[in-house]
This record gives structure tokens, sequence and C-alpha cells, in this order.
């Protein structure tokens, strides 16, 4: 399901104009609009859900796929060697801005540490 209010449901469905870097049928990837390390892509699923906990036990393997997009855009992107981070924000004390699962992908210099 899609949600007309979401800025990555309607980036994913072509309805704003985003730089995909990778899609397929269930998952694109874009570069952050507010870029918090030299790399740093979103992995977005197309369906529309906020957090982990919303997945249905049918989708659980959407997870699965969302790391293997990862672990190909740090392929493609040279970060395998100098090391990279996957973030997921979920919720409030996390700092989620945009209520839509996706997975961070950090890289291309050294990160601060994680608090
Ligand atoms: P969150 O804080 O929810 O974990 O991460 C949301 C991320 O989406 C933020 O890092 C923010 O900069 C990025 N973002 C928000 N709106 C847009 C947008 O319209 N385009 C792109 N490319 N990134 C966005
Ligand atoms: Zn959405």
């Amino acid at each position: 399901m899609i949600n007309k209010d979401c800025i990555f449901c309607k980036i994913g469905s072509g309805q704003v104009t985003g730089d995909l870097l990778y899609k397929d049928q269930k998952a694109f990837v874009i570069k952050d609009i507010q870029p918090r390390a030299p790399i740093h892509l979103l992995i977005i699923p197309l369906q529309h859900f906020q957090l982990f906990k919303d997945l249905k036990p049918s989708t659980e393997d959407l997870i699965g796929h969302l790391f293997s997009i990862a672990n190909k855009m740090a392929i493609e992107f040279n970060l395998v060697d100098g090391g990279f981070r996957l973030i997921v924000n979920q919720g409030e004390d996390a700092g989620q801005t945009v209520p839509h699962l996706h997975l961070h992908l950090l890289g291309g210099n050294l990160l601060s540490p994680l608090n």
C-alpha cells in the first residue's frame, strides 16, 4: 500500500521526481537530500510501512531484500574496503523524520562513533 501524504511513496511511485540510483519491484534507492557523509543513500521499500512492527509475516523477506540492495550499493560505491554503516531509525527517540521504513547507508570517510 502507498500513503498519499508520504514523500517516499511519492518518489517511489514517480509522482515526485527523484534521482533513482536503483529500482526493482520491491524497493528503490536515492541519495539523501541532506547527506551526513560523503556517500549517504536511502534504501526504501515501495510499500509504505512506518516501523518494523508494521511488517506482516508475508513481507518479512523484504528486510533481507533491503539488506541485499544495501550490499549491492556498497559494492557499487566502493565502500566495502573502507567500511560503511547501515542505520534504521525507528520512532521519536531515534529521530525518525520520515514515517516510511528505510535503511540509511553511510560511508566514504571515518564515521563518528555511535551513541
Ligand atoms: P529518518 O530521519 O526518517 O531516519 O531519515 C529520513 C531521511 O530522509 C533524512 O536523512 C532526510 O534528509 C531524507 N529526506 C527527507 N526528505 C527527502 C526527500 O524529499 N528527498 C531525499 N532524497 N531525501 C529526503
Ligand atoms: Zn510511504
